[in-house]
């Protein structure tokens, strides 16, 4: 056994000796930087936002103290203009190193760093338009079509790109933000002071006490107003928006955190707020620490999509207080943060709920798997083998969130109850706060935690979770929610196959009522799955017959403004060949930016009627964020 690892067992050390890195924490791979020789103690961040020349234009501050005696410190960067450096105030001389694909520029400062003797390094810099970590929107993309709009996204690693950094989630610290702009700014902080100055120029200042790494950094400047969802939260966003984007989170935020506080421990970063994006927001939502960005498809006025935020919530202590030492490690972050979504389900709804949301990630991740061709040998294990130079983006999955947990639930139903693991959550989110860490030190922690169980937890299959690519042993869930949707379903099929003449009479609105936008949304599925299936054809005389009836007798699906629910009734009507619908899922995908419904938005369109999609994104192509603009074209086949 490893003195790394002295509380594992002789089984699993047998599994794991063969993969377990020759020092704890293991080493990122993700970054060029040198940064297991430095210890950071703060974070400054000085920049104007210049929206004229969509650049930020400033400095980054670090307070650092050398771990051994060293030559040269080396930083991420990519895309950057670096003016100067300074230590103590005094010019050093620095070199970028020729670019190493994904991983960046790396910026080499040479210095004599003597062991713990603390030293200030001041970069200026500038941002480019090169850059991947800053979406610079204009005016017609966003709600309020007349102000220019900044929003970035780092994770995993597009931080080199916003300021030059350790760009590894294993380096944490507290950081200072000021920020100058001529539109209100939130950062993922603490706001402490705000100054005007010149010109329609504000000064504002954040600061963040809790350490973080440079991937939860963040900034928007826009037209911004708040207004309050709970006693620590508000919602933030474009003043047309802010009243739908009040109800849909009113009731819920504060339950989320308190239930999560139950479950874990007091919530450490004072406010939770949520900034809602403009359309062209590509995501569903990003855990920025004090200010989690979300799409405006989550705003369905029917409070369905809150899951989201229990979702980005749960980040506060999955990922943000405890972080995965890097991507490969990603399952610690997202399985972590899935598994405590549903318990905040489960507590709030029932574990029925818990269960059903599992068979729909489950499904996800059946998906996502098949999906993956050729790469599922390599992105399709839990811990991920990113060493050669891999941009982590490229491994990005269900997987992590969906494999990693059902590993959590798996070890639960193994120790035999949720009562069992409880201790153990707050056990590992005390021990591990303000750190980071790598899968090995979460199975020490475990079977440290449950000396007493070692037996029982050996019974888990650890090589085939750990390192098998492809799906894990599938849990037995409580079906209950999801048989309600099965058998609704199977009876349309049977009644358009066997007694089209009943369809009028052997339905009626209210087989639906009681469904929640989940429940409907696995109906629709399970409906469109059943295409081509023993030669059932949706477009054929009696199912186009039963898609009128149905639209008749489900006004709902028509009615709803839930985009989960509108992306799927589309699917099953495009299924069906309706054609009168054609342009009114063209007029939908002018109205949503998030690439979960954009994409197979298209993809419905363009096998329907190719002239129709081409048409559609032509018109509005400009409303795009970028990274989704060039996906669809490349699923369109327009490059
Ligand atoms: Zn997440």
């Amino acid at each position: 056994m490893s003195a790394n690892y002295p509380n594992i067992s002789p089984k699993l050390w047998s599994i794991i000796a063969p993969h377990v890195p020759q020092s704890s924490p293991e080493q990122d791979p993700s970054t060029l930087s040198s940064y297991l020789k430095f210890k950071v103690e703060k974070s400054i961040l000085d920049l104007k936002v210049k929206f004229t020349d969509k650049i930020l234009d400033g400095s980054v501050t670090y307070i650092i103290k050398p771990l051994v005696d060293t030559k040269e410190l080396v930083l991420d960067t990519a895309h950057l203009k670096i003016k100067n450096v300074t230590i103590n105030g005094t010019i050093q001389s620095f070199e970028l190193k020729p670019s190493n694909g994904p991983l960046g520029v790396p910026l080499y400062v040479n210095y004599d760093f003597k062991a713990d003797e603390g030293f200030k390094l001041e970069i200026s810099y500038e941002t480019t338009k090169k850059g991947t970590a800053l979406q610079w929107l204009e005016p017609p993309q966003t709600d309020g079509k007349k102000l220019p709009y900044l929003f970035s996204q780092c994770e995993a690693i597009h931080a080199r790109s916003f300021f030059p950094c350790f760009d590894t989630p294993s380096v944490k610290s507290p950081f200072e933000f000021n920020i100058q702009s001529s539109l209100p700014v939130l950062m993922s902080g603490l706001l402490s002071k705000k100054t005007p100055l010149e010109n329609g120029i504000t000064l504002y200042n954040f600061y963040q006490p809790v350490p973080i790494p440079s991937y939860l950094c963040s900034i928007a400047s826009g037209d911004l107003k708040d207004a309050p969802i709970g006693p620590r939260s508000r919602v933030w966003t474009e003043p047309s928006f802010l009243e739908a984007c009040q109800n849909e989170f009113k009731d819920d935020t504060e339950n989320f955190i308190k239930t999560a506080e139950s479950l874990v421990f007091e919530y450490e970063w004072k406010d939770y707020d949520v900034l809602v994006l403009p359309q062209s927001m590509p995501f569903g939502g990003m855990e920025h620490p004090n200010c989690t960005f979300a799409t405006p498809t989550l705003i369905s006025g029917d409070k369905e999509n809150v899951d989201v935020i229990a979702h980005e919530l749960s980040h506060s202590w999955a990922g943000n207080l405890v972080t995965n030492g890097s991507f490969e490690h990603f399952w610690l972050n997202e399985g972590w943060t899935v598994y405590l979504e549903r318990r905040i389900l489960e507590r709030l709804h029932g574990e029925k709920h818990r269960h059903f949301s599992s068979i729909i990630g489950w499904t996800d991740l059946e998906n996502s798997i098949a999906a993956m061709g050729s790469t599922a040998s390599r992105y399709s294990k839990l811990v991920l083998n990113l060493k050669h130079g891999d941009d982590p983006d490229d491994s990005f999955s269900t997987v992590p969130y969906e494999k990693g947990f059902n590993l959590l639930f798996h070890i639960e139903q193994t120790l035999g109850s949720k009562e069992a693991f409880d201790p153990f959550i707050k056990h590992y989110f005390e021990k591990f706060k303000y750190k980071s860490l790598d899968t090995y030190q979460f199975l020490d922690t475990l079977y440290e935690f449950y000396s007493d169980k070692k037996d029982l937890l050996d019974t888990i299959d650890w090589e085939t979770w750990l390192y098998a690519p492809g799906l894990p042993p599938k849990p037995d869930f409580d079906t209950t929610l999801a048989d309600e949707c099965f058998s609704l379903a199977g009876r349309w099929i049977k009644v358009i196959s066997n007694a089209p003449d009943s369809l009028e009479s052997d339905f009626s609105p209210s087989d639906i009522e009681n469904f929640t936008s989940n429940q409907n949304g696995v109906f629709l599925d399970k409906l469109v799955s059943y295409q081509n299936q023993d030669g059932f054809d949706w477009s054929s005389k009696n199912g186009q017959k039963a898609i009128r009836i149905m639209k008749k007798k489900y006004t709902k699906y028509e009615n709803s403004s839930n985009a989960e629910v509108i992306f799927r009734w589309f699917r099953l009507l495009l299924t069906a060949q309706i054609q009168s619908e054609y342009q009114k899922l063209a007029d939908w995908l002018g109205t949503v930016g998030r690439m979960k419904f954009v994409r197979p938005g298209y993809v419905l369109l363009n096998e329907a009627d190719r002239e129709l999609a081409i048409a559609t994104f032509k018109k509005y192509e400009q409303s795009y964020h970028p990274i989704c603009k060039a996906m669809v074209m490349k699923d369109l086949g327009l490059n």
